[in-house]
């Protein structure tokens, strides 16, 4: 089967976004702050977002199953507080949820957190483990910045993140390390700030100890690792210089990178600069970049084509990636499919 680690519930019915407008309208005038109850989306309109879009290019393309999550330009974690946060997320987090009910063979829940800039992580913990008891969830998506584009919390590094890595080893759940919208200008949101943030993410890891002190926890590097890979002798020779192991001893057994690559070059390159067991299929659709490329026809984001044609990866190689590597890293996914006979 086909394991896509990376989708956004970006086409949810615009009822969602008005009610988001509402609560922001809210932080104003409070007498204009909606009730999560006010949220009002029948079971119809869910089917009828994912099935002309989503599900659609799913079955397209030839992939499986979607480890889904909320929007993530939206979780927009800058605005307002952690109330506001709390109750954003609990409602995306609901949908997503609702989404892998109705099409539990096509969708499985990852979590948006209730982060707010400035607030103890731990106050994300009561989110993550509904989610993961009560939702089935596999992963979480971590947002290390939830400021928006101006990075006011301390690196993944710091003992201030400890508490939900604590629970991610616990629940043996692994973080999509991604970012939400940008409200600094300097910042395109998905062209800059995500591939500053993946790339920002691994070095922050490098220059740490941070898989000595939680030897089983990991995060997917989205959107291919940011500048990562194509980088990799710089990063390699910055370990080096500092006196860390290797990259393969010191990063490989917790950091993976997704496919969200948009072109065959970029796939090529990945392939063969990253082992293959830390390659995740991945196509973030429907996301950033929704057109087709005049050079070959094709949907820049049907990923699947990059890694089907790719010269760098064989057969065996190319089932790590659609599959095997997915149900190493979501443990809990793995015990999903099991129990489903697959
Ligand atoms: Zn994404």
């Amino acid at each position: 089967m086909i394991i896509d680690c990376h989708g956004h519930y970006t086409t949810a019915p615009k009822a969602l976004e008005n009610w988001r407008s509402q609560q922001i309208a809210g932080l104003k005038d409070p007498a204009l702050k909606p009730r999560a109850a006010d949220l009002k989306i029948s079971d119809d309109e869910l089917r009828e977002s994912i099935e002309g879009n989503q599900l659609r290019l799913m079955k397209e393309r030839g992939s499986d199953l979607t480890i889904f999550s909320p929007r993530a330009s939206f979780m927009a974690h800058h605005i307002g507080d952690f109330e506001t946060s709390s109750t954003w997320a609990a409602i995306c987090n609901e949908l997503c949820f609702r989404v892998s009910e109705l099409f539990p063979d096509h969708f499985i829940g990852a979590a948006m957190l209730p982060q707010s800039p400035g607030v103890d992580p731990r106050s994300c913990i009561p989110e993550l483990e509904r989610c993961v008891r009560e939702y089935g969830f596999v992963a979480i998506n971590l947002n290390p910045d939830p400021s928006g584009g101006h990075w006011t919390s301390p690196p993944l590094s710091d003992r201030h993140w400890y508490p939900l890595y604590e629970k991610m080893v616990e629940h043996d759940i692994p973080a999509m390390v991604h970012v939400s919208t940008s409200c600094n200008a300097c910042f395109h949101t998905t062209g800059a700030h995500y591939l500053n943030a993946d790339t920002t993410a691994f070095m922050q890891c490098l220059t740490s100890d941070l898989f000595a002190d939680f030897p089983t926890l990991r995060f997917v590097i989205p959107h291919g690792g940011g500048a990562v890979p194509y980088h990799w002798g710089r990063f390699r020779g910055l370990a080096q210089e500092m006196k860390k192991p290797v990259l393969k001893d010191h990063l490989l057994n917790n950091i993976f990178f997704d496919t969200c690559v948009y072109h065959q070059p970029g796939i090529d390159l990945l392939a063969r600069v990253i082992p293959v067991d830390n390659i995740l299929f991945a196509s973030e659709m429907i996301g950033a970049v929704r057109g087709i490329d005049p050079e070959t026809g094709f949907f820049y984001d049907d990923t699947r084509r990059y890694i089907e044609a790719t010269s760098m990866l064989d057969a065996e190689a190319r089932h790590k990636v659609f599959e095997g590597n997915a149900r190493r890293v979501y443990p809990r996914l793995d015990r999903a499919l099991i129990a489903k006979g697959l």
